[in-house]
């Protein structure tokens, strides 16, 4: 066993993509790896924690984030921006003096299987996504002959997608999977060369998701029959470890309010009697929405953490005085899983991005789906039609309203007792937390590392 093996990291330069992939590098590092990650100075901080664990075997490769290519959706214009960096890659691997064996790069840089096979090294896919929506994604590009989406235009044009070892294929509408404004024909050059990466994955030398075996078995073994091998590892919840405080804590960068004060205000409320309310890190609600939510707040007694980004955080000025204590509004980035993991949180309203999903079931939080894009329809389905461990919220597209009375009702219930899918969330919580420590998604960790090894 080579002790020196040097593996390239490549994270999709947002933080919901950069988190969870530094939380592999982690765990990869205290395998005996060598690891250089590719990261923007502008995402520095968020490597900066790891990079002092681990001074000797982790470095970094900075590159600014290369001049965004005009393109009217602003995810593909950024896949399509990373693309410039294919030669200044290459260029810095032919003059390193022990260059990696391997690129771990994520899924929307598709391109990178082709910048491996050029240098004659290999390349893993890593997901951010949960296996079954990244089958539907891959299902659709490869389908695809044309489309014209605009932010949803064509809400009635469905599509299904079928796998044989699932009884009731999933079906969602197609606009709500792909990309906001989206114009695509066959042939036309940036959509061809977006589309190619995507396909890419699937030459890949193998997939890494952040997911586990009890949480998507059934498309877990259906991708290793699409990839025809077995190279396909799910190895989450990644997530950073239950004892370490201050890891959990500086997550993401240091949040807007002082951890300790979000945690003696937790600290006082009664076990299972929080919902926490978060989008992630991109969404912002419509003022309507604020609305409607902060209308549900007042009518109910829950007690909350409601985080809010951009411009509505102006929108909750004097808010916590109106709900007498009830409410802790956290406006910028919050510590979420300091707060996920605080016995007096119950429940979660969330958009149910793939990470705060995975973060809401391995703390064993009964979740309220409220979906807004991309992947999170299919993580809905999964959590409420699959696992049964969430209830809908909100549903339709990402500029829907809830009914504020029904949706106070359900805030209600989600903290009243052992609902049913309060016992099922904490189960698979416990299954969550085995397979990370002894179990699945340890041992398939161990294979992956092994065959770099080789
Ligand atoms: N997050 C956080 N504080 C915030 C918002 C988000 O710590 O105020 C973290 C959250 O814990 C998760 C990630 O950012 O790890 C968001 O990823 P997700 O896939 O849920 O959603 P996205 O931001 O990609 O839409």
């Amino acid at each position: 066993m080579k002790l020196s093996t040097h593996l390239l990291v490549y994270p999709f330069p947002t933080s919901g993509h950069i988190i969870p992939l530094l939380d592999l590098t982690d765990l990869l590092l205290r395998r005996g790896l060598t690891i250089t990650v590719i990261i923007s100075p502008a995402n520095l901080p968020l490597l900066d924690p790891l990079l002092s664990s681990h001074p000797s075997s982790l470095h970094k490769l900075l590159f600014s984030d290369p001049e965004i290519t005009p393109f009217p959706d602003p995810l593909i214009a950024k896949v399509l921006s990373t693309q410039k960096l294919f030669d200044p890659i290459v260029k810095w691997f032919r003059s390193h003096p022990s260059p990696p064996v391997a690129i771990l790069s994520d899924f929307f840089l598709g391109w990178t299987t082709e910048l491996a096979s050029h240098l004659g090294i290999r390349r893993v896919v890593f997901s951010t996504s949960g296996v079954l929506s990244f089958s539907i994604l891959q299902t659709l590009w490869e389908d695809v002959e044309e489309i014209n989406a605009d932010n949803g235009d064509q809400r009635d044009e469905k599509l299904s997608i079928s796998f044989p070892e699932i009884p009731n294929s999933p079906e969602f509408p197609r606009w709500q999977l792909l990309p906001v404004s989206c114009n695509f024909k066959k042939g036309e050059p940036n959509y061809e060369s977006f589309r190619n990466g995507m396909l890419g994955n699937m030459n890949s030398w193998g997939i890494v998701y952040n997911t586990f075996e009890d949480l998507e078995s059934v498309y877990i073994d259906h991708m290793k029959k699409q990839m025809g091998h077995d190279r396909v590892w799910a190895v989450g919840p990644l997530l950073p470890n239950e004892h370490s405080l201050l890891s959990t804590m500086t997550r993401g960068g240091s949040g807007i309010v002082p951890p300790n004060d979000l945690l003696k205000w937790l600290d006082k409320k009664p076990d299972d009697s929080v919902v926490y309310i978060c989008f992630g890190s991109q969404t912002t609600l419509t003022e309507k929405q604020m609305s409607a939510l902060t209308c549900a707040l007042e009518l109910t007694n829950v007690n909350f953490i409601l985080c809010a980004k951009g411009i509505n955080s102006a929108f909750l000025d004097g808010f916590e005085d109106q709900v007498n204590g009830r409410g802790f509004v956290v406006k910028g980035w919050a510590p979420q899983l300091v707060i996920l993991r605080h016995r007096a949180v119950g429940s979660f309203v969330s958009h149910c991005g793939w990470n705060s999903t995975l973060e809401g079931v391995a703390a064993g939080v009964m979740m309220l789906t409220w979906p807004m894009g991309a992947d999170q329809y299919v993580d809905v389905k999964l959590l409420i039609d699959e696992l049964g461990v969430a209830k809908r919220v909100c549903e339709g597209g990402p500029k829907s309203v809830p009914d504020s009375v029904e949706l106070a009702r359900l805030l209600d219930e989600s903290l009243s007792g052992d609902i049913p899918e309060r016992v099922k969330v904490k189960e698979l919580s416990k299954a969550a937390s085995e397979a990370v420590k002894k179990g699945t998604s340890i041992k398939n960790l161990d294979t992956f590392v092994k065959l770099l090894f080789e």
